[in-house]
């Protein structure tokens, strides 16, 4: 009989998670804050708590930021609070006055962007560190390189920050010039990218932080407005710092299946009816030996993409090593059986294709001519399940039990589902 193929319901799903943590937070918080700064709203009837919130907010973002040991997004920060001062202290309104307010908001709106395009770009990489101290280095240099050519040639550079370099005309009253529109437009491009690729916190906090600025500095908001998209850019950093550094803690790195400490928190939320699996890999010591530890890694990178696609609503955690659990709150024994032995079926018809930089722990006694770089293996599953019943009240227990029938699988010549 052809194996059931299992219902895809958590691949269904997968674009509209993304999307949502695309916008979440950065979206809903840029939104929050145009919501805010409307008409009659709270910046215009207590400006001075806009100038006393917005430093706290930047320098708790960059205390936090330390403590993490994040320093793109204190760098982030300091950029932030670097661009906000230099602003308050020339640009006083717009239409802006010739000579150091024109300079100072054209340098600011090319150079901000740009800044924070790179910084997300690039790894982390400490403080104190040689890499640290020369991105320190380059953000401190830059407001002095803009000081020297205001000072020295000020109407050359002028000219140079605002330069057409597209044969298109900005609608009235937006204040931008091209190079700082152009740098905008590049730097939430290769943000956008960057996002669809990693899928992190931080990066799409990056990419509704270059939203928020560039709200503020295009539309040539009043001091206080901007202060107030300032903070908020602040405030999005800080919140996407705090949610990747969640996202590591319960996320199993390699596989990007939530890892045992998501596991023992939702183990806390299930009810009366819940049934549990525990499922080992077979064999997978001599399939590392065989192939090594890098392909072994890939394979429980494909292993896991079929887990996570499991039926029937269970939920798949990395246990450990190549073991898995699979929880199906709400669901008796018999109602998991089917979703699990599909589970096994799919790992068992799959041919995973790996890559060719195969490097087998043991030296190959014969290297085949004309091998293919491509290679494809498969591999098999054992399942134990359990679920609650009078014997195993508590989640432990029923785990416990579930273990004990995956040691039931494999005795039994493994490739099977025990319960
Ligand atoms: P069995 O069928 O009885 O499960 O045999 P087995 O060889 O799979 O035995 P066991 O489950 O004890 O083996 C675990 C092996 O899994 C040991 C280790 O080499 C491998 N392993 C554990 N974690 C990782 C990992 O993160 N990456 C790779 N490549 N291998 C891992
Ligand atoms: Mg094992
Ligand atoms: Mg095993």
């Amino acid at each position: 009989m052809p194996a059931k193929r299992p219902r895809r319901g958590r691949e269904v799903s997968l674009p509209m998670k993304r999307l949502l943590s695309f916008f979440i937070p950065g979206g809903i918080l840029f939104c929050a804050a145009l919501i805010m700064i409307g008409p009659d709203t709270l910046h215009s009837l207590v400006p001075s708590v806009v100038s006393v919130a917005q430093p706290v907010i930047l320098a708790s973002a960059i205390f936090i930021g330390w403590r993490f040991n994040r320093s793109s997004l204190v760098f982030a920060v300091i950029i932030l609070a670097l661009c906000d001062r230099a602003l308050l202290t020339w640009v006083q309104g717009f239409p802006l006055s010739a000579g150091p307010p024109r300079i100072v908001y054209h340098a600011v709106t090319l150079l901000l962007p740009l800044n924070l395009m790179v910084l997300n770009l690039m790894q982390e990489r400490g403080f104190l560190t040689f890499r640290g101290i020369a991105r320190i280095s380059f953000i401190a240099i830059q407001p002095l390189i803009v000081l020297f050519f205001a000072r020295s040639h000020p109407d050359a550079f002028l000219n140079r920050l605002t330069h057409p370099v597209m044969p298109l005309s900005l609608p009235e009253g937006v204040p931008l010039a091209q190079p700082a529109l152009l740098a905008f437009g590049l730097a939430l491009t290769v943000t956008a990218i960057r996002f669809m690729k990693h899928q992190g916190a931080k990066e799409s906090g990056f990419f509704w932080v270059l939203i928020t600025l560039l709200t503020a500095l295009g539309a040539g908001l009043g001091a206080i407005d901007r202060m107030f998209f300032f903070a908020a850019a602040g405030f999005i950093l800080l919140v996407s710092l705090i949610e990747s550094s969640h996202a590591m803690a319960f996320k199993d790195e390699l596989t990007g299946l939530p890892a045992r400490r998501a596991l023992k928190e939702d183990l806390l939320k299930l009810g009366n009816r819940y049934t549990l699996a525990m499922l080992d890999i077979d064999h997978f010591k001599k399939f590392n030996d065989r192939y090594g530890h890098d392909v072994g890694d890939q394979v429980l990178r494909m292993v896991a993409v079929k887990l996570a696609g499991v039926s029937g609503g269970g939920r798949a955690f990395r246990y450990g090593g190549e073991e898995f659990t699979v929880i199906f709150p709400g669901k008796h024994a018999d109602q998991a059986h089917q979703h699990l032995e599909d589970l096994r079926r799919e790992v068992e018809s799959s041919r995973f294709v790996i890559r060719s930089r195969m490097r087998p722990r043991r030296k190959p006694k014969r290297i085949r001519s004309g091998s293919k770089p491509r290679k494809e293996v498969s591999i098999t599953v054992s399942i134990g399940m359990a679920c609650r019943d009078e014997k195993n009240t508590k989640p432990q227990s029923v785990l416990k039990a579930a273990d004990k029938a995956l040691y039931r699988a494999k005795k039994q010549g493994r490739n099977r589902l025990c319960a």
